[in-house]
């Protein structure tokens, strides 16, 4: 019957235990302060309001989210292509509700959103789908070549009207130019790490201890 078969849920993901929620919350919002205090970051205003040298409260600019977690398949309740095959993996059932530890290893800010980069490990890799960075390939070309894991991120904050999914393809952006040797122009070492400007208003901070974030595998329904 209906009752004996687990419904397919929105999205699978590890959902950072609340405590470190705070802190993350914290971390990004001094950085956002930070950032746009920065001589470096005005002069590049324009990639955010398309003005010159106009002010930009970054803290105001991004709709900043609750809920902080890391997607690891969306399955959009199993209409989502590779879905019902997702939730139905052994390595999914074994480690449901298990708490593992995330490394949040870099911020990352764009015009449309900001967030953290996950650093997963070999195990999380397990939880991880093949295609989540080839799925990308429409948008980011280079994605698919890129490694496993790449895509994998916590959602911090979105400028109005644009969509969480987006961050995953932004951040999955700025690997695809490291990986073709574009280095990016170092601004600045912060106190928090090395803030790099990969032009188009993509801003990454390399953090200098990266954020260990305990977070339970589970799922999410609307
Ligand atoms: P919301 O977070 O409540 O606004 O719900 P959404 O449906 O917009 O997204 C839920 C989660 O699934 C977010 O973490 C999104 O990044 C992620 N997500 C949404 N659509 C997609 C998609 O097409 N592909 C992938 N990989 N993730 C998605």
């Amino acid at each position: 019957g209906p009752l004996e078969e687990m419904a397919i849920p929105l999205y699978f993901g590890w959902f950072l235990l609340s405590s470190v929620q705070v802190k993350v919350g914290c971390t990004s919002m001094d950085f956002l302060k930070t950032l746009d205090t920065l001589e470096a970051f005005k002069k590049h205003t324009s990639d955010f309001t398309g003005k010159e040298e106009m002010e930009l409260d970054l803290e105001q600019y991004f709709e900043t989210k609750g809920n902080l977690h890391c997607t690891t398949k969306f399955c959009d309740y199993g209409k989502a292509e590779g879905a019902k095959e997702y939730a139905e993996k052994q390595t999914v059932k074994d480690f449901y509700s298990s708490v593992f530890e995330l490394s949040l290893s870099a911020l990352f800010v764009t015009p449309r959103t900001v967030g953290a980069r996950v650093s997963l490990t070999e195990e999380q890799l397990l939880l991880w789908p093949g295609d989540a960075e080839k799925e990308a390939e429409s948008v980011v070309p280079a994605a698919a070549s890129l490694p496993l894991g790449s895509r994998a991120h916590v959602t911090l904050g979105c400028a109005e009207g644009v969509d969480p999914v987006q961050t995953g393809l932004d951040l999955l952006e700025i690997l695809a130019l490291q990986q073709e040797g574009q280095q990016g122009e170092l601004v600045e070492e912060m106190e928090l790490g090395s803030l790099t400007y990969y032009g188009k208003g993509r801003w990454l901070l390399s953090l200098r201890e990266p954020i260990c974030a305990p977070a339970c595998f589970s799922s999410y329904y609307k």
